[in-house]
């Protein structure tokens, strides 16, 4: 979809009147700015490495679970629905989508909340912050500027969260987060995605790895409304089927939610560019209240049950273990880590630290496990 079709809400975010890049470029001739960034995204280093990174269940535990890559495809086709049906830009939110987990480290959230534990006195580790540090900064690919030089908005959406310390850096992306200020619809939209996306697919994952049982599952609003709809319907369908069939429904049913409360808002509301959704004291992309709840139960059943199931914590563990290690390694040895980072890690003190974060974060679950093993030579 691109302006010039006149298809666009007036308050969607628009090429023609967007903030542009840190280093101005000339234009593409045959593609969008937007189109382009999300072409850089793909390109990226960092977004190959999301194949071999863990969403909930390490990469090597079996090939049937989500990785990283396969729930940002997810997030990004669920936003893409959002986005058109909104009439909003579709080509933005799935260039937002594919990059929002590009700074997330090895092992998933057992591993970021390691690393920012180990950089607790050098200026700690945000995953969000490190995704937009990998598109500003990490990748190393063009002659003429450092990053991948996205656009301001692909940037924002990026930066979902961050701290108010460190958002007094960022100039005027860190300043809604200063100001209490939104981020246009299209980031808003990717971060709702990001949770439909993920609530659902761990159902699923947590079904298929034998952690969560239907008896518990009935127990959840969500599911079991649709549940008990597919089960009145299809009475002899299998366990399989008939959990991905009420998961189709559960998406479903939060997509045509999100969709039409959003848009009851924006009618409302009237903004009349993306400026006028940015000064919102809200988010304006969001779930009726109803459906609000039974998204949110879900969202604390499977934080009580799946997330914290022993099974899990068990693996959770011990790459929190792996990931602490490495970080100590580094810092004594920093020689251990690739040519380049080492280089770099010549300084003392926050600086020598955040280049070993950077390192750490950039490894695949399997490679912090090699590495981990070759300088322990523990296995
Ligand atoms: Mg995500």
């Amino acid at each position: 979809m691109s302006d010039a079709s006149g298809a666009l809400a007036p308050y969607a975010a628009s090429e023609t009147q967007g903030k542009g890049r840190r280093y101005p470029e000339a234009p593409a001739r045959y593609r969008g700015e937007y189109q382009r960034d999300r072409d850089r995204i793909i390109h990226s280093t960092a977004f190959r490495r999301l194949v071999y990174k863990t969403q909930v269940f390490v990469n090597h535990e079996g090939d049937l679970y989500r990785t990283r890559l396969t729930h940002s495809l997810e997030v990004a086709q669920i936003a893409r629905t959002v986005a058109r049906a909104l009439r909003l830009n579709e080509v933005l939110v799935e260039a937002i989508c594919l990059a929002h987990d590009l700074g997330h480290t090895p092992f998933g959230h057992a591993g970021q909340d390691m690393l920012n534990a180990c950089m607790k006195d050098y200026g700690g580790f945000e995953h969000n912050l490190q995704s937009l540090r990998v598109v500003d900064e990490l990748e190393h690919k063009y002659a003429d500027f450092p990053g991948l030089n996205l656009t301001f908005e692909t940037r924002e959406g990026i930066l979902k969260h961050c701290s108010v310390r460190n958002a007094g850096g960022l100039g005027e992306l860190g300043k809604r987060f200063l100001d209490r200020h939104q981020p246009g619809l299209e980031a808003q939209i990717s971060n709702v995605a990001d949770a439909i996306a993920y609530n659902n697919h761990d159902v699923d994952d947590g079904f298929r790895a034998g952690l969560l049982h239907l008896d518990q599952l009935r127990g959840q609003t969500l599911f079991a409304n649709q549940y008990d709809q597919v089960v009145e319907r299809y009475p002899k369908l299998d366990d399989r089927r008939l959990i991905y069939e009420t998961i189709r429904r559960m998406i479903n049913r939060l997509v045509t939610d999100l969709i039409e409360h959003t848009q009851a808002t924006l009618d409302r509301l009237q903004p009349e560019s993306i400026d006028d959704v940015r000064i919102q004291p809200k988010a304006l992309v969001r779930f009726s209240d109803e459906v609000f709840e039974e998204h949110t139960q879900l969202k604390h059943f499977l934080n009580h049950n799946l997330y914290r199931h022993d099974k899990v914590r068990i693996m959770t563990d011990r790459a929190k273990d792996t990931v602490r290690e490495l970080f100590d390694r580094y810092m004594r040895a920093p020689g251990e880590m690739a040519a380049e980072f080492s280089r770099q890690a010549e300084a003392e003190g926050s600086r020598k630290a955040r280049v070993v974060a950077d390192y750490i974060a950039g490894m695949t679950d399997r490679f912090a496990i090699a590495e981990h093993d070759r300088l322990t030579g523990i296995t």
